[in-house]
């Protein structure tokens, strides 16, 4: 018989699949890293996992303990799946900009669901990294799992997700693309694939209204970069422990519309049903193009699903009314008319 004792053993091993139309322009071969495929639904199974094992490791997480973490949904659930497997309970906090859909699943995993205000200073006593730590400090038997500054987080990449990437691509692979949040994925991925060859490049996509861009390529951390942007996953008004900018060769910025309008793109052109931080991914590897040479491997890594987005970016009326909908619709009167 071939199973899984239980469900955190299928994370990982996710398939590399070439894009064959959204990349047209490119002169490159482009394989996508599809996170969807874990049990989550994201590549943040790996990092939830590594997290709690190394805190149960190190005895701040406790039998029967209650973990504690400020989320944008897809970190929660990989904490639910660790939680029912290890018999924790789990309290996410998260922004209200975040979609309903990823709230309403932590809540079918069983998670509690703190909302916390997206329009303050991360140390306003509101922000959601702000009540995620007055709970933690309050809740007897619990652990904060700080997922910015826990370095875990990024260990778990450098340990899963840089060495697959590595094996699926017989070590071919010459540049690296994908967006950067928490930066785990990026830091992890990019350490290992660099020790391996030095010559690889890599790419971080970062929003307007986040400070990664400015800060790599000036040391400046400039608060007139941040401002309210709607793009999920990606970007920070912070520097998380997390971002190794000394591994980093480059960032470039992609705007909402742009982010919304090719993870559209990816669905319909490739079948590849992903979340918003992976249109502003794809959109940023094609901005970077000129960088590729025919010969290169480019893998570009789709952090989550688009079944999180389906009353946002999959919503054609959320997608009209911030002017995001490109000549995609046709209304009843339009057919009347012609
Ligand atoms: N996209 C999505 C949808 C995410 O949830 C995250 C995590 N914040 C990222 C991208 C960025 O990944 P990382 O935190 O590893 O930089």
């Amino acid at each position: 018989m071939d199973y899984a004792n239980n469900i955190l053993e299928t994370i990982g091993d996710t398939p590399l699949v070439k894009l064959n139309k959204i990349t047209g322009e490119v002169n490159a071969l482009v394989l996508a890293k599809v996170e969807t495929f874990n049990p989550g639904n994201s590549v943040k199974d790996r990092m939830a996992v590594k997290m709690v094992n190394d805190a149960e490791a190190s005895g701040a997480l406790k039998p029967g303990g209650t973990i504690i973490e400020g989320t944008s949904g897809n970190t929660g659930m990989g904490l639910a799946l660790v939680a029912i497997a290890r018999g924790y309970k789990l309290v996410c906090v998260i922004s209200d900009k975040q979609s309903k859909e990823k709230m309403d699943i932590l809540r079918a995993v069983g998670a509690e669901v703190i909302v916390c205000p997206t329009n303050v200073a991360p140390d306003d006593p509101r922000s959601y990294y702000s009540v995620s730590k007055r709970l933690a400090e309050e809740t007897p038997n619990s652990w904060y799992v700080n997922q910015y500054d826990n370095l875990s987080n990024s260990q778990a990449h450098y340990e899963q997700t840089g060495p697959e990437i590595w094996k699926q691509t017989d070590g071919k692979i010459t540049h690296f693309v994908v967006g950067v949040g928490t930066g785990g994925t990026i830091s992890g991925v990019g350490k290992y694939l660099k020790e391996k060859n030095p010559n690889i490049k890599i790419w971080g996509v970062d929003a307007y209204g986040s400070v990664f861009k400015k800060y790599h390529e000036t040391g400046v951390f400039d608060e007139n970069e941040i401002y309210t942007y709607i793009t999920e996953g990606i970007g920070e008004d912070m520097l998380p422990k997390n971002v190794d900018f000394s591994i980093i060769d480059g960032f470039t910025k992609v705007t909402d519309k742009d982010g919304a309008v090719y993870t559209r793109k990816l669905a319909r052109e490739e079948g590849i049903f992903v979340g918003y931080s992976a249109g502003s991914a794809i959109k940023g590897l094609l901005q970077l193009k000129e960088h590729f040479k025919p010969d290169d491997v480019v893998v570009v890594l789709f952090h989550d699903s688009g079944s999180r987005y389906i009353g946002k970016v999959f919503n054609d009326d959320w997608m009209r009314d911030r002017g995001f909908l490109v000549s995609d619709v046709k209304m009843a009167g339009d057919l009347i008319k012609s």
